[in-house]
């Protein structure tokens, strides 16, 4: 087994849904002492700031093996920081190079350092839709059969609680999304509140507040930059007049306290 170098390191870094105020202090910490910077091109032009001067190594999406292979033969002598979008943890690259580090049986200086996931940014510019329990599914089916997530799609929307999707349409899947509000409809009232928010924290940012049925129109609107959350079943909008301010999930004080 090869031992671990003697200053190497690797880094991976979740760097948020996309604005460099939304790092944390740690992963700029990171991304500082690193020499080489890996990451897919999408995520790491935010950073170039922060990187200027460093050996960065861009790949594209689909090479997340090859990707997780190379930072970990250079974290063997070198700082290394491999960058996901959000949180690393959350399908990103985590999980891929501790496999690999695993199978490998290599012994490498590693750190991960958590990012705000998509979820989290969505939720913040919706209002609160996910104030309590929830659940997260991806529709990507290049990693998880279609049947397998059709399957968890309908366990959560029957437990009435928010549903945040991931990756809920792109050009290779474009009915996935229709797919899984149809299943939502199974379970829930066409009035149930969905908010959408593509590319959070990025520049061209939008937010769209409707509901299940009203879904259908907008379907057009939403792409692989967007995260999509339905309600559960006591999610509501807020409204003020005739505004619309977000959505609320309460979370269960109005049945033990007045206000
Ligand atoms: N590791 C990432 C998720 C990668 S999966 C994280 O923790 O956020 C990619 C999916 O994340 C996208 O298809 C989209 O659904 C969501 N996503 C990532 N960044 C986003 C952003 N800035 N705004 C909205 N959705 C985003």
């Amino acid at each position: 087994m090869p031992s671990p170098g003697e200053q190497g390191k690797l880094y991976l870094v979740g760097t948020g849904p996309g604005d460099l105020s939304l790092l944390t202090e740690r992963a700029r910490m990171a991304l500082e002492e690193s020499t080489y910077i890996l990451g897919n091109g999408v995520y790491l032009d935010f950073l170039d700031p922060l990187i200027a001067g460093k050996q960065v190594i861009r790949s594209s999406m689909g090479k997340e093996v090859e990707r997780a292979e190379q930072s970990i033969k250079l974290a063997g002598i070198h700082v290394v920081s491999l960058v996901s979008g959000g949180d690393a943890g959350v399908y990103g690259m985590a999980s891929i190079v501790l496999e690999v580090i695993e199978r490998q049986g290599i012994d490498v200086r590693l750190e991960i350092i958590p990012g705000i996931t998509a979820a989290q940014a969505a939720a913040s510019r919706l209002g609160s839709p996910l104030s309590g329990d929830f659940v997260v599914i991806s529709l990507s089916d290049l990693l998880t059969p279609w049947e397998k997530i059709e399957q968890r799609l309908g366990h959560a929307f029957s437990m009435g609680v928010p549903v945040a999707l991931y990756n809920p349409r792109s050009r290779g899947r474009p009915d996935n999304l229709q797919k899984a509000l149809e299943i939502a409809g199974k379970h829930l009232a066409d009035t149930v509140p969905v908010g959408v928010v593509r590319n959070a924290y990025r520049e061209e940012e939008e937010v769209l507040v409707t509901t299940l049925g009203g879904m259908r129109e907008n379907l057009d609107r939403i792409d692989m930059h967007s995260t999509v959350i339905i309600g559960g079943e006591e999610t509501r909008i807020w409204r003020r007049g005739s505004d619309v301010r977000g959505i609320i999930t309460p979370r269960g004080y109005h049945r033990k306290y007045t206000y």
